[in-house]
């Protein structure tokens, strides 16, 4: 054991056990800040890595950690793969058996445990407080700690008490984690945890290996089936609205030979679970979901997160989508929307008490403006969290990749627009707006003759998609207004009337035609493949997975996607070049190297392949 301010066993800890060679943004600090006994909050987007930020010191202390975490779905996983590491982890919540629990008990009294994870409302009662409080305890971790706020998305009242840790535990260091922005439950966590003059690392929301697109919703299965087909065997969600399009939306695509399975919270627990648990196993590759999925799931191979309806509001939409990529390899979040979908939310906002509607709708429209937006997609979402990026994503989102077109001569585009809305008397909606500018012989258009209007069939060319498209983007750019209600009328704002001046331009952009084929060479360019032999990373898959089953292990418990892609790049032939694989530690080398050289060696051998490759500069 290290002095406990010396900070030099970090990176070495961080080597032997997880096989990492580097530490993430702000881990360091945060490790830092634990072995300097100073009381944290650790503020880090999902993927970010904020586990690592009190298992590493907790190797370097003497002591036991403990760490409180709502989940007890979560703590399991980890508590395996902390021991699949070589590292003492024990759980201790409501799932144990008695004699299972006087186990636990047992190892915190012989002080054989370096992490105990533990139920919040486990650890403030009485009895079990007083026996940690008469072990030697390192420091306390909250992990999920935004649940201690109201003001949070996920209040858990257990939380509010674990204020008793400061009075119990006076001398040792608190440290919270969570991935919440908001500055409000940032500031209730210091408070409700009273916390001692905390360090406050606050990291870049910013997730660069997420790549984001957005469209309008033009046919839903064909859509998720277009996206799907790029992400053959691998992981992914869908999520919907309301419980009856989860259902019709899993049962439609399992028709047509996808393997899905739905989650929502009129399912039963039992049913919920279950398709939870076949997802998380990777027997299941994708799970058709409303908003209540998520919480429980760690997955950190999600490699598609698709809303093919609009999520509830930016905070949502970060966090849903977030849930792709943890481990920090390439993923792809598509959000499908429709202007009704806004309606759907509006309808299920109304149902909750007039004092809370308000602060509901402002949420919604930020969503639909980013939905509208024509700015870098990963910089809006910063700068909604108060955040800023140096410079646009490069090409990570649909925008910046060059997806859509600057239209040559915006103003006069914006003007034929709002001058039909003029002539309509400003009294009909998008939808109906498109048909005239279209020039459809839908029948309410002509019972009204406004095929009789200058301004019908004038964008005849147009898809009516993109027409709808640049009506959402002169709504965000406030050339334009909507009445509320159910069937929103468009109206020209002042804005809108200096552009019919000629007095100011508006940016207008469209679609360009890709082919698809070209969507899929962009896929598979991605930095991470580089120089993997692809089958091999399947063979190793596979190996991987009849691991974990017969542990009853989640997979990745086994080895990461990072460690098997790196294994199908270096292809390695000795336990130390295996070393060299990025998550690859020493316990798991000693307990499941031999198999896996042993599958890459039987691979090469078979294909007259060179083994043993060099390692480039890692990415
Ligand atoms: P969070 O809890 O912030 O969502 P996790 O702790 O689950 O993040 O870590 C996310 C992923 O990043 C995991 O797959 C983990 O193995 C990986 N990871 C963590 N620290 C590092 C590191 N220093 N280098 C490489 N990968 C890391
Ligand atoms: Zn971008």
């Amino acid at each position: 054991m290290t002095l406990p301010n010396d900070t030099r066993c970090l990176p070495r800890i961080l080597h032997q056990y997880w096989g990492f060679r580097s530490f993430l943004p702000l881990q360091y600090e945060a490790m830092s800040a634990v072995l300097h006994e100073r009381d944290s909050l650790v503020v880090m987007p999902t993927g970010g890595g904020k586990s690592l930020c009190y298992q590493v010191p907790a190797l370097c202390l003497d002591g036991l950690a403990l760490v409180v975490s709502p989940l007890i779905s979560l703590m399991k996983d980890q508590v395996d793969s902390l021991r699949a590491s070589g590292i003492p982890a024990a759980q201790w919540n409501s799932t144990l058996a008695p004699h299972e629990s006087r186990t636990v008990i047992d190892q915190i009294r012989t002080g054989t445990l370096k992490l105990l994870y533990i139920a919040p409302e486990r650890l403030v009662n009485g009895p079990v407080l007083d026996l940690l409080a008469s072990q030697r305890i390192a420091f306390v971790a909250v992990d999920e700690a935004h649940c201690v706020s109201m003001w949070g998305h996920d209040f858990r009242p257990q939380y509010r008490e674990l204020a008793i840790l400061k009075k119990t535990f006076s001398r040792i260091g608190i440290h919270a984690y969570t991935a919440t922005a908001t500055e409000q439950v940032r500031q209730d966590i210091v408070e409700q945890l009273s916390l001692d003059r905390p360090e406050i690392l606050v990291g870049s929301f910013d997730r660069p290996n997420l790549t984001y697109s957005i469209a309008r919703r033009t046919d839903r299965v064909a859509q998720i089936v277009e996206i799907l087909e790029r992400h053959r065997n691998e992981s992914g969600i869908i999520y919907c609205i309301s419980r009856k399009n989860t259902e019709e939306t899993s049962s439609l695509l399992n028709n047509l030979g996808y393997q899905t399975a739905p989650y929502h919270a009129g399912m039963s627990d039992e049913d919920r679970l279950k398709n939870q648990e076949s997802f998380r196993e990777d027997r299941i590759r994708i799970i058709v979901a409303t908003i209540a999925f998520g919480m429980g799931i760690d997955k950190p191979d999600v490699r598609f997160v698709i809303h093919s309806e609009l999520p509830k509001s930016l905070e949502h939409y970060q966090q849903e989508s977030g849930r792709a990529g943890r481990d920090g390899l390439e993923a792809e979040c598509v959000l499908l929307y429709s202007e009704r979908d806004a309606y759907l939310w509006k309808r299920v906002i109304e149902d909750q008490p007039a004092e809370n509607q308000q602060a509901a709708f402002q949420p919604l429209k930020s969503i639909l403006a980013y939905c509208r937006g024509t700015r870098c997609r990963h910089r809006a979402i910063v700068q909604h969290f108060g955040q800023k990026l140096d410079a646009d994503c490069g090409n990570h989102c649909d925008i910046c990749r060059g997806d859509y077109d600057a239209v040559p001569d915006p103003d006069i585009l914006g003007q034929k627009i709002l001058s039909s809305i003029y002539r309509q008397g400003q009294r009909f909606g998008a939808a109906y707006t498109a048909k005239v500018l279209k020039g459809s012989h839908d029948q309410q258009v002509l019972a009204n003759r406004h095929d009789q209007l200058t301004t019908y069939g004038i964008l005849r060319d147009a898809s009516t998609a993109s027409i709808r498209h640049w009506i959402d983007q002169l709504l965000t750019q406030a050339f334009l207004e909507k009445t509320p209600g159910e069937y929103p009328l468009l109206r020209i704002t002042d804005l809108g009337w200096q552009l019919l001046r000629g007095e100011v331009t508006p940016k207008l952009i469209q679609l360009k035609e890709i082919p698809k084929r070209q969507i899929q060479q962009r896929q598979s360019a991605a930095d991470s493949w580089d120089g993997v032999d692809r089958r091999l990373f399947e063979e190793l898959r596979f190996l991987r997975l009849d691991l974990a089953r017969q542990r009853n292990w989640p997979p990745y418990v086994v080895f990461s996607d990072v460690a098997l892609r790196d294994m199908a790049r270096l292809r390695p032939s000795n336990l130390d070049q295996l070393l060299n694989c990025r998550g690859v530690g020493q316990k798991k080398c000693e307990s499941f190297g031999r198999l896996f050289l042993d599958c890459i060696a039987d691979y090469c051998r078979k294909r007259h392949l060179e083994i043993n490759r060099q390692p480039t500069e890692p990415r």
